[in-house]
């Protein structure tokens, strides 16, 4: 019987513990969450939430700890089937020899939406509920985060040279705005312009990628100084760093989301943190393909804003943020030589509200307040492995893992549920998935 002194919602989950990732970086005992459609309308102590409040879906998740949804910032998701495919190789011999002459063989529309298909679904069950990415034959990646209802930021990519989706920067970019502009009225889609790196991109398209970054007001997603091979040949070519190249041209600024930077001059430091660029730190990726430790703890010390990403599951092979999140913690403590360094508080941010600000998404997601989205993802601390509890944040860093994440909401809907994708087959994408990895071993 609906109670006429109550508030009607959609949804109220309450669980022991929330992190909102706000700027305080609380975290509440014993709260719920209210939401309704796909916003959060309240945040009330479980005792009173049901004086308050009726709702159609409740969720008691006892020994659960609610966090916002994560956000990964770097990801090329179609790349999935390419996961295992070529291992154990420096980042240009794996580029040029092994995925470079694979993509150009296979990579297609549906190839695309094959591979993103399996990607969003590994970062579905890892609580991932954003992510950014950069690859061709973007239409295809929009309409599998369409199909599995994931938050995602289409890189538009630019590159000099032809490949199966496009034959120069000209067309690679008609081609990115004609996709803006079919995708723009979608609410789980925005989309950034994406050349894929300094030594990749010519002057003259940078030239381009600034002119419409500015006009349409959109983000630049780039990989930028990733390995030391790229800074050591643009002093050969250009006789300066890409970053300083990049200034230059006029592409540091506040919209930059810059991948990797794990080789920094001290002026190249300067540069980015002069003009407010987000780094998208990438440590499983980095140590995968021999690239080095981006130096984190310098870049805080900047108050540059540092978000954490995947890359692509070819040089990662996990689709895993909160492995990226213990990662990024303990490599800044080891590096330093400072355990008192990145506390799981900043870690947890830098995969939350600091991936939010990158994206320029920071009002309406990356922390769990009143007014803003519903992604939220619960992960149960009630196991073996994270018991006992003496500080929440810290089991969440250091203890837990991908396994735990039990509930998953976006944009308010639930998509994971007691561990299992909501109306998805898993046994089919496994499925293809193994159909796409025949085709691909005849190579
Ligand atoms: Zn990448």
């Amino acid at each position: 019987m609906t109670d006429i002194n109550k508030k009607n919602a959609s949804t109220i989950i309450s669980a022991s513990w929330i992190f909102t990732s706000n700027s305080e970086g609380q975290l509440l005992s014993d709260y719920s969450i209210v939401i309704e459609n796909n916003k959060i309308i309240d945040l009330v102590h479980q005792s009173k939430v049901f004086d308050e409040y009726d709702a159609d879906e409740i969720y008691q998740l006892t020994d659960h700890i609610l966090i916002p949804g994560l956000i990964n910032t770097h990801t090329h998701a179609a790349m999935s089937l390419f996961k295992g495919f070529a291992d154990d190789l420096p980042l240009q011999d794996w580029l040029n020899n092994y995925i470079w002459p694979a993509e150009k063989t296979f990579v297609n529309s549906s190839f695309v939406k094959d591979g993103s298909i399996l990607a969003l679904s590994e970062m579905i069950k890892a609580g991932v509920t954003t992510f950014n990415d950069m690859y061709f034959y973007p239409d295809a990646t929009a309409e599998a985060s369409i199909e599995l209802g994931i938050r995602s930021n289409i890189g538009l990519v630019v590159l000099d040279f032809p490949t199966n989706y496009a034959a120069d920067p000209e067309d690679y970019l008609l081609k990115g705005f004609e996709f803006r502009d079919k995708w723009r009225n979608e609410d789980l889609i925005t989309t950034s312009i994406a050349p894929h790196a300094p030594y990749s991109v010519s002057d003259e398209a940078f030239g381009l990628i600034n002119t419409y970054s500015e006009e349409l007001g959109i983000n630049i997603h780039i990989h930028l100084h990733e390995t030391q091979w790229e800074i050591d040949d643009s002093v050969k070519r250009y006789g300066i760093t890409p970053v300083q190249r990049l200034n230059n041209l006029g592409i540091i600024s506040p919209s930059l989301i810059a991948a990797h930077c794990v080789h920094l001059n001290d002026q190249d430091m300067a540069i980015l943190a002069k003009n407010k660029v987000s780094i998208v730190h990438n440590p499983s990726s980095n140590m995968k393909l021999g690239s080095g430790i981006a130096d984190v703890a310098k870049m805080l010390k900047q108050n540059l804003n540092v978000s954490l990403g995947t890359d692509s599951s070819a040089s990662n092979n996990r689709l895993d943020i909160m492995e990226e999140i213990r990662l990024a913690a303990l490599l800044l403590k080891g590096k330093t030589k400072s355990p008192e360094l990145l506390s799981a508080t900043q870690a947890i941010k830098m995969a939350t509200i600091n991936g939010a600000k990158a994206l320029g998404l920071d009002s309406i997601i990356g922390s769990i307040e009143k007014d803003k989205i519903a992604d939220l993802v619960a992960i149960d601390l009630n196991t073996i492995e994270n018991q006992p509890i003496y500080n929440p944040l810290s089991t969440l860093v250091y203890s837990s893992s991908k396994s735990d994440v039990s509930y998953v909401w976006i944009n308010g809907k639930i998509k994971l549920k007691e561990k299992k994708l909501v109306n998805l087959d898993e046994e089919k994408i496994i499925h293809m998935a193994k159909i796409w990895q025949k085709k691909l071993k005849k190579m």
